[in-house]
């Protein structure tokens, strides 16, 4: 048994040697680096034995080479951002750091940008904006999450109602397969349909199928206006009764985000900010248009049309600033919550949009039986509500009825015709769910990709597949760079 583990830190020690010769300088084995790389905002930490910042994107495919070859486990990492712990890297091995890769070619004829697998998603935004182009895909974390990570997580936001995904504009990709080998995934191109579509099996797969390091990506036109209201209702039946009448009525929103009042009241108390002054206790829409000033003009008139009479009351912001704020107070919906307790189950499912009355009403119900908050707000527009359950870590029964909260609801969701991830993607938090969303056959045609094109297991292993409870490794409290608390 000793002589096995010495000839395995014999084995890690000849592989980072063997890295060190083809890449000196970019390897660091330092405590503080291996700390920040060992999670993400999942905040379950495992260390690993080195981190790799790469400066050229032909550097991951050198790392990659070394790691194929000494079968050394690899996770790519943008921000860290991810929700589910899909950057941790559970079996060690090393972290590769592609946050460097910071290059942005903006061609505004195509409409393209092709940007390095770094860039942080808002410097994108803004790039594209001198341009008078938008890049839509807009997760909350958009100050921090990089491209590369985005598209590993398939990532969505607020404006997904009107705009979709980050798949829908991802053109090309480019990176690395598992042994280090090139792969032009597709080509900056208007069309392209030669072979197997790769790129589309990369993107939302976490890592666990290749590494990217840069992207060609659709720009749209930048709409010229916006313009933003909030809705209050007394219950959120009435307000998602709302939703489903509008999108029926015609309105195309750009952003339709829904809060429960469980949610409004943590937004509230944490910003200092009474987002529907007079109506304390009410479920809110926040709603947003954009385009030409006519199509804002006229989208505005029809959903006050159908609204004004619904509401409880409703209020417009009149400039950007003040849009700004009400955005900013959703912004803060997430890490409001942990005045209610210490640790937060989030959880971002997915259900048919005539179907969500009946999840917040499942909700509403668990919170009884479990004796637990469980805010919920979300982009009501999509279907994708994050339900929380929030406890209290070192209370084992908080900890044990959350966990019975989680379950029952995952299977409600599925039995709702919903998924159990909508953006956030499966990384270790998910993993337990998978056998309710997954046939037998489903799991093992994946399984059988990635075997394909990661024959050793090298890349991001432990997720999605193998069994993990997080309820199993304590989280550490440490404060990341969006926490505002
Ligand atoms: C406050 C907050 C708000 C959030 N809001 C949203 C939201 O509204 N919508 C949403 O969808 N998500 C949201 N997230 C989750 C997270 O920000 C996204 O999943 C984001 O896409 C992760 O980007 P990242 O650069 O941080 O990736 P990381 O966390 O570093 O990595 C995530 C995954 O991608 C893989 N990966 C990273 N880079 C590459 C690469 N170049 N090639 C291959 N694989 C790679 C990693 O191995 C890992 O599996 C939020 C997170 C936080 C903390």
């Amino acid at each position: 048994m000793a002589s096995e583990a010495k000839r395995s830190t014999q084995h890690s020690a000849n592989a980072l040697r063997a890295l060190r010769r083809r890449l000196p300088g970019r390897v660091a084995v330092d405590k503080a680096s291996r700390l920040k790389a060992s999670l993400d905002n999942l905040r379950i930490s495992f260390e690993p034995q080195a981190v790799i910042r790469v400066e050229q994107a032909a550097e991951a495919g050198q790392v990659l080479e070394v790691a194929n070859k000494y079968a050394v486990p690899v996770t790519a990492r943008g921000a860290g951002s991810s929700a589910t712990g899909s950057a941790a890297p559970v079996r060690g091995g090393w972290v590769l750091d592609l946050s460097a890769l910071q290059e942005v070619r903006i061609d505004p004829l195509s409409r393209m940008a092709t940007v390095g697998a770094g860039v942080v998603t808002a410097d994108l935004q803004a790039k594209a904006e001198k341009h008078g182009l938008f890049y839509p895909p807009d997760p909350s974390s958009k100050k921090y999450s990089t491209i590369g990570g985005n598209i590993a997580c398939n990532a969505g936001g607020m404006r997904c109602v009107k705009y979709g995904v980050t798949r829908d504009y991802v053109v090309s990709l480019e990176g690395f397969f598992a042994d280090g080998q090139p792969a032009g995934l597709g080509l900056p191109l208007k069309k392209y349909v030669s072979g197997f579509n790769l790129r589309d099996l990369w993107i939302g797969a976490e890592g666990m199928l290749g590494v990217v390091t840069s992207a060609t990506l659709r720009l749209i036109a930048l709409p010229p206006k916006r313009w933003a209201g909030l809705f209050a209702f007394r219950t959120e039946r009435a307000a998602l009764r709302a939703v489903t009448g509008l999108l029926k009525a015609g309105v195309q929103p750009s952003i339709l985000e829904f809060l429960d009042r469980q949610s409004v009241a943590c937004a509230e108390n944490y910003s200092g900010y009474a987002m529907y002054p007079g109506h304390a206790g009410a479920s809110l829409l926040l709603i947003e248009l954009d385009g030409s000033a006519a199509e804002v003009r006229s989208q505005r008139s029809a959903l006050l049309g159908y609204l004004e009479d619904r509401a409880l009351g409703w209020k417009e912001a009149r400039t950007e600033v003040q849009a700004e704020k009400l955005w900013q107070v959703r912004r803060t919906c997430s890490q409001s919550m942990y005045s209610l307790a210490d640790t937060k189950l989030n959880e971002d499912v997915v259900v048919p949009l005539n179907r969500q009355a009946e999840l917040i009403a499942f909700t509403l119900d668990l919170k009884k039986k479990i004796g637990l908050p469980t805010p919920t707000y979300g982009h009501a527009g999509d279907g994708n509500l994050h339900v929380h359950i929030m406890y209290n870590r070192k209370n084992a029964d908080e900890a044990k009825r959350a966990r019975e909260g989680i379950f029952r609801l995952m299977e409600k969701v599925v039995a709702l015709g919903g998924v159990i991830t909508g953006e956030h993607g499966i990384g270790l938090a998910k993993v337990p769910f998978m056998q309710l969303q997954h046939s037998e056959a489903e799991m093992a045609a994946m399984q059988a990709v990635k075997k394909a094109l990661d024959p050793k297991g090298i890349l991001n292993p432990g997720k999605v597949f193998e069994p993990f409870e997080v309820w199993d490794h304590p989280s550490l409290d440490v404060r990341l760079p969006w926490d505002h608390r």
